[in-house]
Parts: structure tokens; sequence; C-alpha cells
């Protein structure tokens, strides 16, 4: 069961909160995906799909159905299977490759597997979060990091692309306890993995304590430079982090929606932008000096990032180092996480 190994055209189907066991403090998915049905029926599915293969314009990529935004094993049995069936009949005619969803650690069971065993879900992506206790008990999960690992285990075992999601700045969380998520994380293998900033939404149990002044979100700059840590490591351990920051969209930006907190519609971007920061300024200090005059190769791609937001790193560079004139030049020989300072 594993996928092609391109980046799939993903068929994004919300959930929301459906089969959820509760509301956990931080989440409030209605809000995050502006959604409000109580269960789409396979009429609506179905309909869904096929809008979005009229997107699709590549026949090469593969194609992915994704059950996002609740706890798709959390599901009435009959309700999963009636979304699988519908969405099976796309794979048989072969305009969909595979199936993925999104559940809490605390759902995968041998019981729950069997439901979807002769299914072609190729990819099940589990809400990690934490994996510190205290962290999830703040945060009502209602799970412990001991169910994460199990989780991890049954789906290795059957041979699943597992994905894991992990939250930075929850209620009682900080720097040292969200790299031993990350390290834990990477012990248990994942395929890939998303890094999300907490940020308040409304209507959760967030934003009442956020209200009463019980919990005071992270500073933007401050979730920037952890989930540049993070990211390094697993860059490190070769596990991909497929996303950083929530998905930027017309709902989120609305001061209905989020009410405070770390949220950039680039997070990712101001991620790499730092990276590249770090690696042109350890380069410059290593040349011991300022020069006037200085080149900065990168791959094409990674131009932005080196410029960092609104040139700040060009500015930054400039300023720390008295350059005068410094160029960005593209070169297509570096890798895309490399650079090359000429002075
Ligand atoms: S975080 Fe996941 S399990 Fe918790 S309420 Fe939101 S969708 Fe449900």
């Amino acid at each position: 069961m594993s996928l092609k190994k391109d980046t799939p055209f993903i068929i994004p189907i919300f959930l929301p909160n459906l089969g959820c066991p509760h509301q956990c403090a931080f989440c409030n998915q209605t809000s995050i995906t502006g959604v409000t049905s109580d269960t789409i029926s396979p009429e609506t599915l179905c309909l869904l799909i096929n809008e979005f293969l009229g997107y699709k314009k590549t026949q090469r990529r593969s194609v992915q159905v994704s059950f996002y935004g609740g706890n798709f094993l959390g599901l009435k049995k009959d309700y999963i299977r009636i979304l699988l069936d519908e969405t099976t009949k796309f794979v048989k005619n072969k305009k969909v490759d595979s199936i993925r969803f999104s559940t809490r650690p605390d759902t995968i069971s041998d019981k729950q597997l069997d439901i979807i065993k002769d299914y072609p879900v190729s990819t099940i992506e589990i809400g990690v979060q934490s994996m510190d206790n205290q962290v999830l008990a703040m945060a009502k999960r209602g799970h412990t990091a001991l169910d994460t690992e199990k989780a991890a285990a049954l789906l290795k075992e059957q041979n699943y692309d597992v994905g894991m999601q992990m939250m930075v700045g929850l209620p009682g969380d900080d720097e040292n306890k969200s790299l031993f998520t990350a390290q834990k994380i990477a012990s248990l293998s994942p395929n890939f993995v998303r890094i999300y900033p907490t940020v308040v939404l409304a209507q959760s149990r967030l934003a009442v304590w956020y209200r009463k002044g019980e919990y005071t979100p992270w500073s933007l700059s401050r979730c920037v430079s952890l989930a540049k840590n993070l990211y390094l490591f697993f860059k490190s351990k070769k596990i991909p982090v497929i996303r950083m920051g929530l998905q930027a969209s017309e709902d989120l930006v609305k001061d209905t929606t989020i009410l405070a907190g770390p949220y950039h519609p680039a997070f990712g971007h101001m991620v790499h932008s730092e990276i590249f920061m770090d690696m042109a300024v350890s380069i410059m200090e290593a040349k011991n000096g300022s020069c006037e005059k200085i080149t900065i190769n990168v791959h094409p791609r990674s131009i932005s990032k080196m410029r960092g937001l609104k040139n700040k790193n060009v500015e930054s560079l400039k300023k720390k180092f008295q350059i005068k004139s410094l160029e960005i030049i593209p070169d297509l020989s570096l890798a895309e996480d490399k650079l090359r300072v000429v002075s």
C-alpha cells in the first residue's frame, strides 16, 4: 500500500468534527473549514470528487481523496463504509489512485483497521499534537502519548503510509517539550510530518481561556524559530515536513475565526527564510568581517526564501555586516537548500 512517489493531487473532503468523541481545547473544525453540514451524503461526496477531478490539469499525478477535519475512524462503522464505498468506485474507474484520512491515535485499533482493510486506503494521518502527557491533558485531548506509540506500530505493521501532525504552543508547551515530541515522533518513523502553530479559534475552549487571560498565544517569531528547529531536526532524520502552518483560506483570515495567535499565511515560507538567513549569517561570520559587496547564489526556487518576506533577510544582512551591495543570483547547479556567498 505504498504511494506513487510523486506529490499527489489531493481531493479534500472535510468532515468537520465528525467522529470526534469531544472537542479538543484548541479545535473548532467548523471554524477552520467553514463547513457546517452534519454529514456528507454519498451523492454529495460523488459530486465533490467529480468537481475536483475537473480541476486536475495534468494526467501524470496520482490522485488521492483525503478525508480531513474530523476523526475518521471514530465515525460509525456503516458511515465509514458508505464513504469508502463511494470513493472506491472512483478508484475502480481509475480516476482516483488511493484514499487517505486523518484520525485520532486512540481510534486506531485492530478492530477499526479491519473495517478499512479491503479498501484502497494508502495513507493515515495521526493527530499526535504532543508526546508530553501533561500537554495532551491540558489540551483536553483525551488520549496519551502511549496511544500514539501503539497506533503508529499498528499502522506500520499493516504497511500504511503514516503521517503525523504536531502542534507547538499548546497550553503548558515549551521549546523543550516540542523538541521532545519531535524526537518521539521521529522514533516512530512516520513517512511525513506536519507542524501547526497553536492559534486561538473562535468557539474553541482555548478562546474562553484566552479571554479570561488563562492562555497566552505564542508570538509568531517564537513559533517560526521553533518550527525551524523542528524542521531541521526532522530533515536530519530524513523525515519530510510537508506543511508548516495552517492552510491559507479566506475563512482563516476573518477576525471571527482566528481570535489571536501566530497565524501567518506564509508561515512555512518564513521558516525557510529564517533557515536561509542563518546559513548566510554563519558563512559571513566565518568570512570574519564586513564586505562592501557580496553575491549570494541560490537555486532559482529558493530566491524568495533567501530574500525573506519583504526583503527582510537582505536588509538584515546588509545592516549586520555593513554591506553596501548585495545581489541574489539564481544558480541551477545548487541544491534547493544550499547557498553560496561570493565576496
Ligand atoms: S483536534 Fe481532531 S479529534 Fe480533536 S476535536 Fe478537532 S478534529 Fe476532533
